[in-house]
């Protein structure tokens, strides 16, 4: 492809781009493909000559496209959201244009100096005090196994990574029940174990981990000659929202001399507005804290935000430095691979500078708390229906529910053929997950682009697809 080829085909992209985005409301949710379906599209094997852009193209749009579910589709209400807002989607035009490797500061100096601003400004945004600095990782999943890598080091006097776990004593990290499962393969890559994650019990409205009990298992490890090296607390835990009360699980990290990393990929997003920070009050206490601008806030994925109070350690645990890439001269710069497990780094601070700038945080602000405001709408206006439970309450925009079958005995089977047959419906999508051993639906809003007539969708399509499985009645 030459320059004038490729500019005409972006030009293409940029068209097809927007009429996609400008049409998603015709298209249902979920992709409505059957397994194998679209592999039995796709050519056995590579083609040995060139083949002509239009006829790619045109297949794209007809084979590949039946089999993609639309993430951003404004009554997109599964899982969490993967926003991608329009103005990051021109940003990433440009990066993927402009193509850096942006490992170290020499390697693009703009992308390392722009990092450190926007992380800043999302640091005052969410109202973190300053001495938090941070990187921006792929996802949450890397930056928590970062942290787990720190707990590591740090409990083993920073031997870990040289002499490895054998012979060490057992180190032992504590969570909730309520955690990611990238909690469950940090451990696992970490070399510390699953049988070393305690899993420390919770209650309460929130779901949050009991500090008495966080408390009387790290007493107990430390008598049987354990080694503790930290705590993984969740704000806005995946299933339900579960969320654990920083403060005073920090003061008993604090205590006890344990690392506090901090889990709120989805729910850190809301945070931008004062009055949902009462969620992870005592915030500061935290080591790192991990949260994903892909989820809710808008940059398309990935941008996942590690804060650390305390860099030195971060790079103590993960910086290599062979000849090939030491940056003679240029003492005191920040080159943040040092800082994350993989070396090669795209330049995802610019998506941010965009969107951070074309819509302001009071633009973000209100999107926000019209996503939280509209589920609350939506969970109240479900409670009135006969047949329908609310199960958990709407943490921020996320709750849960479930409808009466028939036959009591088969509640478990009527809700998962429920959400089924919503998602096969096509107008709406949503997720099931299971609380205390049952099935519940899930429901979150969070979409970029969703409005209140989109949530008022999803009340019509929830409620009249249980009546019909229940035979038209209630
Ligand atoms: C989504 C999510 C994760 C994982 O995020 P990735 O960026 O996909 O790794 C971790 N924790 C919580 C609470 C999440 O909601």
């Amino acid at each position: 492809m030459d320059h004038e080829e490729f500019r005409k085909w972006s030009h293409r992209a940029a068209d097809w781009g927007a009429d996609y985005r400008g049409t998603l409301r015709q298209r249902p949710v979920r992709a409505q493909a059957q397994p194998g379906d679209i592999a039995a599209l796709i050519a056995p094997s590579a083609p040995e000559t060139p083949e002509p852009m239009e006829k790619i193209f045109s297949e794209f749009e007809r084979d590949i496209m039946p089999g993609m579910t639309h993430w951003q589709h404004p009554r997109f209400f599964a899982y969490f959201p993967a926003n991608a807002a329009p103005v990051s989607v021109v940003a990433e035009y440009l990066v993927s244009a402009i193509a850096a490797q942006c490992m170290l500061w020499q390697t693009s100096p703009a992308a390392t100096e722009l990092e450190t601003k926007v992380i800043d400004w999302l640091r005052q945004a969410l109202g973190l005090p300053e001495g938090f600095s941070g990187v921006i990782q792929d996802s949450a999943s890397s930056a928590t196994l970062s942290a787990v890598l720190v707990m590591r080091e740090r409990a083993l006097g920073w031997s870990g990574n040289r002499s490895g776990l054998s012979g060490q004593p057992r180190l032992r990290v504590y969570s909730s029940d309520q955690v990611h499962t990238s909690i469950d393969r940090a451990i696992w890559v970490s070399g510390i174990g699953e049988e070393n994650l305690v899993r420390v019990p919770t209650g309460g409205r929130w779901r949050s981990m009991t500090p008495d009990a966080l408390e009387a298992a790290i007493k107990a490890d430390v008598a049987a000659g354990h080694l503790p090296a930290g705590v993984i607390a969740c704000v806005g835990g995946t299933s339900v929202g579960a969320t654990d009360d920083i403060a005073a699980i920090g003061a008993i990290a604090r205590r006890y001399g344990l690392y506090l990393h901090v889990d709120a990929a989805w729910a850190g997003s809301a945070m931008i507005c004062p009055e949902f920070r009462h969620f992870w009050t005592g915030i500061e206490e935290a080591d790192s804290i991990v949260f994903n601008p892909h989820k809710w806030l808008g940059a398309q994925f990935d941008c996942s935000i590690h804060f650390v109070r305390d860099p030195e350690s971060l790079v103590r645990t993960l910086a290599i430095k062979p000849e090939y890439l030491k940056t003679h001269g240029k003492d005191g710069v920040v080159n943040y691979s040092e800082w994350t497990v993989p070396l090669g780094r795209r330049f995802r601070a610019l998506k941010l500078w965009f969107l951070l700038r074309a819509h302001g945080l009071e633009g973000l602000r209100e999107m926000i708390r019209n996503h939280v405001r509209w589920s609350e709408k939506l969970a109240s206006r479900l409670a009135e229906v006969p047949g329908f439970e609310i199960v958990t309450e709407p943490m921020l925009s996320l709750f849960s529910f479930r409808h009466q079958a028939r036959d009591e005995h088969m509640t478990d089977e009527h809700n998962l053929a429920l959400v089924t047959a919503i998602n096969d419906d096509g107008r709406i999508y949503l997720t099931q997950t299971r609380i205390d051993g049952r099935v519940a639906i899930r429901f979150q809003a969070g979409q970029f682009d969703a409005t209140e007539a989109d949530v008022d969708a999803a009340f019509h399509a929830i409620t009249e697809i249980a009546s019909g499985l229940n035979g038209g009645k209630a």
